[in-house]
């Protein structure tokens, strides 16, 4: 299981939403599949939806190039 390192994800009971980076569809951790640059999530919001992940930047980040990861819950 992925921890985010340092988000606790205080102040929310799982229901956390975040925005695909490319087509801005709604994403919520636990319920949808979102891929994650490890190192762009914080300075880029890095998040994509699982169909730009696999076919617009194919599993890699835009930004800085590094593959993406899976991000499962925060909890
Ligand atoms: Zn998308
Ligand atoms: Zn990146």
């Amino acid at each position: 299981m992925i921890k985010p390192r340092g988000c606790n994800a205080s102040g929310h009971k799982g229901w956390v939403e975040l925005k695909c980076r490319i087509c801005a569809k709604k994403l919520y951790i636990g319920d949808d599949i979102i891929y994650v640059c490890p190192k762009c999530s914080r300075t880029q919001d890095a998040y994509f939806c699982i169909a730009d992940a696999k076919k617009t930047i194919h599993m890699k980040c835009p930004y800085c190039g590094s593959e993406l990861k899976l991000l499962l819950t925060l909890t």
